[in-house]
């Protein structure tokens, strides 16, 4: 098995006040350079780690055994996260859960010869005891990328700011999405000359709503959003492609793709910019309830470890707590359509939390019954397939029956209703070598590609048959499908579906074929609120000291949400919360 030695040199800036950190200047290691083992998957692995007295400097490893692309990923994210939290609690990675947790214990090893042995064994003994009341400026809850915009915002006007997070990692649904960004008027649309208004995005955004969004929310989204997107270039340090998605819903190419495609980009960017302003992040600190004096907020009551902890808040508070995708109580509640039955892309704390403490304190709530579903995901866990992606180059979208049954760039709640609509309520997407190479998704996505192919969810095949009959679909009908699809490229337009984009034949083996469901993937509804970022209550009337930004809120989607538009949502209100709270 091939050998990897990666060295994850301090990526991620680590300053003595992170209050996370594991050592918190009580349990000194000796430092030094350590080795540990553990057993992965396939065998053993082997790390060294290099640790000051005070926290772990770099992680090497030495030596594994696991699967080569599925595994990828654990190696390169989880000595990171590691490094950036200085913390073992950190996310598996899906698809890889023993090799994640060998290497996390191989590395917990080679601190206990450092002597921080308590930090190994027990990772409670490494938190600082939090003090049971605290006071801030501004206190954002939910470290997403609206909570994180918030933060380093509000520290930037100058106010004394605290990001609580309830999970053990930051992130929320920001990291573990595309990271795509619908910005019009942007750079790269200005070097290849494509034509694109800041007036048509918000036509789209209207359009794509189904016209239940507020038109002035959506205005201050379109206008801000290459602001924003400038900001996390310049200033955040994200790294972009130089390339643009048509997303479904749009009219032109203005989707910016973070680098490798994943918000985990953005999200790593936020985290040492967070560190260099020396903005504390609370991790596992889940906030309960907003604290009211008279009408006005003025803190949050947070839990840790089971400890209630009273965040005061001067100025007041941010919730940045993200959508309810995965708290299928709550779904039923606003929508009884998504029930259980739907599996869903969202990572587990996204709950709701926010929507349900300002609620109760006073907050209106609007369009809840709106959810989405996105039409390409895994159909065990339910995760937004990347590899999928290549939808939005070329590609062709059958049933069973090996037929065309949607445009395969029209809204995706209209693609997941028509999926559900077909035999055995799943989709088959189809594209050959040529597309594979242009959308960059098996480079990208490696670990989620060797996830599809070995358990028989994706194919590689080198000609259409066999993939036909790999999952029973129509072998005859599907060719035939497939040649008018080539039929339509080489004229250039889709006599079947009016496809937008561009038209690429699928001509070139290896073909590939991915078996695809909907799953539940964003909440449009949520907390109302003005151009500001403040909330409302029922009445139209602002409370005072809460703001709130991201997929907690409602009304900028309206019925439907276009895709990348949610990260412009959360940068482009996260930004303006954080202005508003501090001025
Ligand atoms: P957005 O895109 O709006 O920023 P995300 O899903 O990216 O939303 O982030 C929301 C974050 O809020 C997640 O990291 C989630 O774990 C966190 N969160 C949710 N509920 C709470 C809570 N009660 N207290 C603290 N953090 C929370």
């Amino acid at each position: 098995m091939k050998k990897i030695a990666l060295i994850i040199m301090s990526l991620i800036l680590i300053i003595g006040g992170m209050s996370s950190a594991v050592m918190a200047g009580d349990i000194a290691m000796e430092a030094g350079t350590y080795s540990g083992k553990a057993q992965g998957m396939n065998g053993e692995i082997e790390v060294k780690i290099k640790v000051s007295e005070k926290e772990i400097e770099s992680i090497e490893v030495i030596s594994e055994d696991e699967t080569d692309g599925i595994t990828d990923s654990v190696f390169e994210e989880i000595p990171a996260e590691i490094i950036a939290n200085q913390s073992f609690s950190v996310d598996t990675i899906s698809g890889a859960t023993f090799a994640s947790e060998g290497l996390i214990e191989a590395v917990k090893n080679a601190v206990k010869k450092a002597k921080g042995i308590a930090v190994a064994s027990n990772e409670k003994t490494k938190e600082i005891e939090e003090a049971s009341e605290q006071s801030y400026d501004v206190v954002v809850v939910g470290a997403g990328g609206a909570g994180l915009a918030a933060a380093v915002e509000a520290r930037n006007g100058g106010a004394d700011v605290v990001l609580l997070e309830k999970m053990p990692t930051i992130g929320g649904n920001t990291k573990i999405s595309g990271g795509g960004m619908a910005a019009a008027e942007n750079w790269v649309q200005k070097e290849k000359g494509i034509k694109d208004s800041k007036a048509r995005h918000i036509k789209d955004t209207l359009a794509g709503g189904d016209f239940k969004n507020d038109p002035k929310l959506v205005t201050k989204l379109a206008y801000k959003a290459s602001d924003a997107v400038e900001w996390l270039r310049d200033y955040i340090n994200v790294v972009f492609e130089d390339y643009l998605f048509l997303f479904g819903g749009h009219t032109a190419k203005r989707s910016l793709i973070p680098e490798g495609n994943t918000g985990y980009e953005i999200i790593k960017k936020f985290r040492s910019k967070a560190d260099e302003l020396n903005i504390p992040i609370k991790l596992e600190t889940k906030a309960v309830e907003l604290i009211k004096d008279g009408d006005r907020i003025t803190g949050v009551k947070a839990e840790k470890n089971g400890k209630e902890i009273v965040f005061n808040a001067k100025k007041g508070v941010i919730l940045t707590t993200g959508g309810f995708g995965s708290n299928v109580e709550m779904r039923k509640r606003f929508n009884p359509e998504y029930d259980e039955d739907y599996l869903s892309t969202n990572g587990e704390g996204i709950t709701g939390d926010g929507i349900v403490m300002a609620e109760n304190a006073g907050a209106a709530l609007e369009g809840m019954q709106y959810i989405q579903s996105y039409p390409i995901c895994n159909p065990i866990t339910g995760q937004l397939s990347y590899i999928g992606n290549t939808r939005f180059i070329s590609t062709v979208l059958v049933n069973k029956e090996g037929k065309r049954f949607v445009e395969e760039l029209e809204r995706r709640d209209v693609i997941s209703s028509s999926i559900i609509a077909q035999t055995g309520s799943a989709a088959y997407q189809i594209w050959d070598q040529n597309i594979m190479d242009i959308s960059k998704v098996g480079e990208n996505h490696k670990a989620e590609m060797n996830y599809l192919l070995k358990n028989d969810l994706l194919v590689k095949v080198d000609n259409i048959k066999e993939g036909a009959d790999f999952f029973n679909i129509d072998d005859e009908q599907l060719s035939k499908t497939v040649a008018r699809y080539n039929k339509f490229a080489e004229q250039g337009y889709d006599e079947d579906f009016n496809r937008r984009g561009d038209l690429i034949p699928i001509k070139q083996p290896p073909f590939y074929i991915l078996k695809a469901v909907p799953a539940i993937h964003h909440t449009m509804g949520g907390i109302k609120i003005n151009t500001n970022a403040q909330v409302l209550d029922k009445d139209g009337n602002i409370i005072p000291g809460l703001f709130a930004a991201g997929e907690v809120t409602g009304g900028v989607h309206g019925a439907n949400r276009l895709g990348s538009n949610a990260i412009t949502d959360a940068i482009v209100y996260g930004r303006t919360a954080g202005q508003m709270i501090s001025k």
